[in-house]
């Protein structure tokens, strides 16, 4: 049995515990949804229970194909226990198709395929809004080396092709999503969370939004776009 200790972190949708183990923590998952760097407010009911079993589900399909997660087990409806990793302070972004903060920065319109992922850096810090950044910074300020960056550039792509197929499988046009890393004795792995918070997932039929654009656009039926998304995935 796993014992919960103190909180360690709180953020905006998670809450990390320590636990008796020094090497692993809990990973809560909170119904709380912001958007537009916290601005926006609000919850989103059950988020917490659905991004944890989401996680807990594509994190385990992607230790399966080769990918090193932070990912342990499933505690329960809202828990995960996960490796206790030092998070490299970028976010990494995937996009196979324009949309966002990309299309809004280039004045097009979203949806157009583009001919090859890209991925993208963001130094995370919410104060700045968390800035674009380019692999040079990223390796001027020491946030990690060039072999790490190899690395974290080599997993997001492969998590990209991965996740592509798997959401193509279910009806799903994976857009774009966001990764975090960690290091563990050593080595880079995939931490955080992969869920309707940190990806845009649009339905293959109908082209409508599955993910937190809902909820950031006021698009209404937010529960059930991520219920939906969990229920094609997870088959729940
Ligand atoms: N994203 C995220 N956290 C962030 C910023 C972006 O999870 O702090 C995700 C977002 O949900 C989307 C992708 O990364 O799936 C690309 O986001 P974009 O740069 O378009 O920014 P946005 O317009 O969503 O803020």
């Amino acid at each position: 049995m796993t014992k919960q200790l103190e909180k360690i972190y709180e953020g905006k949708a998670k809450i990390l515990y320590l636990t008796d183990n020094p090497d692993q923590v809990i990973q809560h998952f909170k119904d709380d949804a912001t958007a537009f760097n916290a601005q926006k407010r609000g919850t989103i009911a059950d988020k917490g229970v659905m991004n944890n079993m989401l996680t807990a589900h594509l994190f385990e399909f992607l230790e399966k194909n080769g990918v090193k997660t932070h990912f342990v087990k499933k505690l329960n409806d809202r828990d995960m226990l996960v490796k206790k990793v030092s998070i490299v302070p970028v976010e990494v972004v995937v996009r196979n198709v324009l949309a966002g903060s990309l299309a809004k920065k280039l004045g097009k319109d979203e949806g157009s395929q583009l001919a090859h992922p890209v991925v993208e850096y963001y130094y995370k810090d919410d104060a700045l809004g968390d800035p674009m950044i380019m692999p040079d910074h990223v390796l001027v300020f020491g946030w990690a080396t060039q072999s790490e960056l190899d690395t974290i550039r080599a997993a997001a792509l492969r998590v990209n092709g991965l996740l592509l197929e798997l959401f193509k499988n279910h009806g799903i046009r994976l857009v774009d999503f966001k990764l975090e890393f960690g290091r563990f004795k050593g080595e880079i792995i995939l931490a955080d969370e992969f869920s309707p918070d940190t990806s845009r997932l649009w339905d293959m039929e109908s082209g409508e939004k599955m993910d937190k654009d809902r909820f950031r656009r006021d698009l209404g039926k937010v529960e059930e776009s991520y219920r939906e998304v969990v229920r094609r995935i997870c088959g729940q």
